[in-house]
């Protein structure tokens, strides 16, 4: 029976919020806090009316390591899963460290003035926690996270070894909105402007943003769809876990209409995340527009359609070559339909939940800083499969 701390009441935190709540006999105390109060409100609102219970809510800045840490003194919370920005990770880990609190996230740290995100920052925790008889779990979303656990599951029980990775990441849903991003817009672009980066024989090669494409046949009736290279963080994790990886890439769907919207509007410098001067202030055209696009936990009642998230491994297995697809197939208006949420938000909230699950119930416990695939997956998967989040794996060509 775990008390726990979710900080950040976004669209992922809201799912976060309600899938802990569904799980009353491991998770029994949950205090939900963000920097605007009125958000968690809202979510203990539709906690309480989907579940039945009731989460306490609180106000944090949690840039700021003393206040985070008078709240979680006040919570006294067994960890801390932090579903604020990747901008916020390293003073949440601070003051987990300084009040001996658990912790998970569900993205790397991130500079707020680099669009460049790297695991060093947080894998340089690793002694600190490990002294401290303290656990961080990083990178407990969908991807990272599920994909993770997808390349531990296959390498325990497909593959003797791997040689080639590849994450496909296809969102096939439509929300029926000119532009959106389906998570956080600021994080989200970032991301996708970034130069595209994949591991080819033990090095790292660049490529210019979106420019290389494949199209993949996917399965549940999406079909055929082009899918761009991109750099992604569990890369970084995975070409050091899976001894022997001769290539990892990392692909995600666009629609023509996402890629004009974005080229005109980096075209006119509205993507810069530096600040700009205009009428004696310093505004940075990324964080303004931001502040003009939809919500992304306003797509919820909006989207229809179906996301597919898995990995193909190619590799060896008994001296003979062989190849599987593992994968998930989430619906977002059954998502909508269960949590008020759309199905981005839900693939990654239901893992960060997972995740704690693994630890609080000492299935993952293991002082330090781990990447996901660093861990047992067998519990792990078979709690996707109970909570809304089943897997296929099947033998490709
Ligand atoms: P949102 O922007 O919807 O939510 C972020 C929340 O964090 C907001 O409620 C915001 O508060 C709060 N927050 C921001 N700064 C602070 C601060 N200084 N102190 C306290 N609270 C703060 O983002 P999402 O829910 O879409 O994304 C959440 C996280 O999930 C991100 O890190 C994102 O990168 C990650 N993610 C991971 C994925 C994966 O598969 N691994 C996939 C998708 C997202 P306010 O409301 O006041 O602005």
């Amino acid at each position: 029976m775990a008390n726990i701390l979710i900080i950040g009441a976004g669209g992922v935190g809201s799912v976060v919020a309600h899938k802990c709540a569904q799980v009353a006999e491991t998770f029994s105390q949950i205090t939900l806090a963000s920097r605007t109060l009125s958000r968690c409100e809202a979510i203990a609102d539709s906690v309480r009316q989907r579940t039945g219970r009731t989460l306490d809510t609180a106000r944090v800045d949690a840039d700021n390591v003393p206040e985070l840490c008078q709240l979680i003194r006040a919570v006294k919370p067994d960890m801390v899963l932090n579903i604020a920005l990747p901008y916020q990770d390293l003073h949440i880990m601070d003051a987990c460290l300084e009040c001996g609190v658990h912790y998970l996230d569900t993205a790397n740290y991130e500079p707020l003035d680099t669009a460049k995100f790297e695991y060093k920052w947080q894998w340089a925790y690793q002694e600190r926690f490990q002294q401290a008889g303290l656990m961080a779990l990083l990178g407990s979303g969908f991807d990272p996270g599920v994909t993770n656990v997808f390349a531990a599951w296959v390498m325990k029980h497909q593959l003797d070894e791997v040689e080639v990775l590849d994450i496909i990441d296809c969102n096939a849903g439509d929300h029926g909105q000119p532009f959106a991003t389906n998570f956080n817009p600021e994080i989200n672009i970032r991301e996708v402007t970034a130069r595209g980066r994949y591991w080819e024989r033990g090095e790292w090669v660049e490529t210019d943003p979106l420019s290389w494409s494949m199209k993949y046949d996917f399965p549940a009736g999406i079909g055929a769809k082009k899918c761009f290279l991109m750099y992604h963080e569990e890369l970084e994790s995975l070409v050091r876990n899976l001894k022997g990886i001769r290539r990892a890439r990392f692909w995600m769907t666009f629609s023509e209409n996402y890629l004009n919207h974005l080229k005109v509007l980096g075209n006119v410098g509205m993507t810069r995340i530096d600040p700009v001067r205009f009428n004696g202030q310093d505004i940075v055209p990324i964080q303004f527009l931001k502040a003009l696009l939809p919500d992304p936990a306003s797509l919820g009642p909006l989207t229809r359609g179906k996301t597919c998230i898995g990995n193909v491994m190619r590799g060896v297995k008994d001296g003979v070559k062989k190849a599987v697809y593992i994968y998930n197939v989430c619906d977002h208006e059954e998502c909508y339909k269960e949590v008020g949420s759309q199905a981005i938000s839900y693939t990654t909230g239901v893992p960060a939940m997972i995740g704690a699950k693994m630890m609080v119930e000492g299935k993952w416990m293991k002082p330090g800083v781990w990447n996901m695939e660093q861990m047992d997956p067998d519990p792990f998967m078979a709690d996707l499969n109970a909570y809304g989040l089943p897997w296929q794996c099947v033998d490709v060509e």
